[in-house]
């Protein structure tokens, strides 16, 4: 898909050759797992269409240490996928939905079949790859009026939700002034409907969860821009052609794929990934100035 929202102007296009095997994605997950990285998330691009999937899946579940191992997926290609993975080793799902009407869904992710998406939730239940989060990227004049369907969505299938403000990832601060809506806002909407009650209910990201009163499902909201979490942020995202980022608000990144092939000498490994993590920015810079990122979220996987 191309969502409004996150594919960069320019298509990605990387040559074959500099893709990570899945033999080195193996190798480089397993020596940060012994750095103490304990939650793997797969995302992209779009995971689904990687070939190799439930073997990489199935080999990192394995590894000591692994307390999560989830995807983020637009579901396109759940349905048929959804046992496999699960018993694969796969725990659990993170899903873009944005809109839950399909002209506007199609329009959002530039041609996508909402209807695959729904049966591939539907298949991904009954495979057990639970707890199913739902990410909407919230956006002015764009998916305001989906707020509240997508909520009672939600309770009826039992799904958690989180709403998260639109991050500028490799566009112009203009781009950020359009679509930006704060969290607090939200909240001011959800309000009108339902009753949110402070929970105590973490998960490992950076989501604010509040239980809807007397509905029994959480509504996390990630407010990256009004109220950011870089201090107690300890992500990295590894790119499909082996580049460490650091942040989805900085230009830095250092290459691991030219340490992964020159090396067969996991301690080489080890250290590269330490000096790479001591370069890890304060904050997320996207209220200063333009985004230079050419790889766009769909790049850095979100
Ligand atoms: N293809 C997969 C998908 O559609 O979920 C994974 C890739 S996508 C980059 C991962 C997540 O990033 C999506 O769930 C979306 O919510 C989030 N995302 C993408 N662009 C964003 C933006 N500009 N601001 C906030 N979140 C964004």
């Amino acid at each position: 898909m191309r969502c409004v929202y996150c594919s960069p102007e320019k298509k990605l296009r990387n040559p074959r050759e500099d893709i990570l095997t899945i033999d080195e994605f193996c190798r480089v997950i397993r020596v940060f797992t012994r750095l103490g990285i304990s939650h793997i998330r797969l995302t992209g691009g779009e995971p689904l269409v990687r070939q190799g999937l439930p073997r990489l899946i199935h080999e990192v579940a394995r590894f000591p240490g692994i307390d999560d191992l989830s995807m983020t997926t637009n579901m396109l290609l759940m349905e048929d996928a959804a046992k496999t993975l699960k018993e694969a080793g796969l725990q659990r799902l993170n899903v873009s939905l944005d809109s839950l009407d399909p002209e506007r869904f199609s329009k959002i992710t530039g041609g996508g079949d909402l209807s695959k998406v729904l049966r591939g939730i539907d298949a991904a239940l009954e495979a057990g790859l639970t707890p199913i989060k739902i990410n909407m990227v919230v956006m002015k004049d764009i998916n305001i009026g989906d707020i509240i369907p997508m909520i009672r969505f939600c309770i009826e299938k039992k799904l958690f939700m989180r709403m998260i403000e639109y991050m500028p990832v490799g566009v112009a601060q203009k781009e950020l002034k359009e679509k930006h809506f704060p969290i607090s806002e939200i909240k001011k909407l959800v309000a009108k409907e339902f009753t949110l009650q402070e929970t105590t209910t973490r998960g490992p990201g950076p989501a604010k969860y509040h239980q809807i009163a007397g509905h029994g499902i959480c509504i996390g909201f990630i407010a990256a821009i009004s109220q950011h979490f870089c201090e107690s942020c300890n992500r990295v995202r590894l790119t499909s052609n082996g580049m460490l980022h650091l942040c989805l608000g900085h230009e830095n990144q250092f290459n691991l794929r030219e340490v992964i092939r020159s090396t067969k000498d996991d301690s080489v490994l080890k250290e590269a990934i330490l000096s790479a993590i001591q370069k890890k920015p304060l904050g997320h810079k996207f209220a200063e100035h333009d985004s230079l990122m050419m790889i766009g979220m769909a790049g850095l996987g979100g």
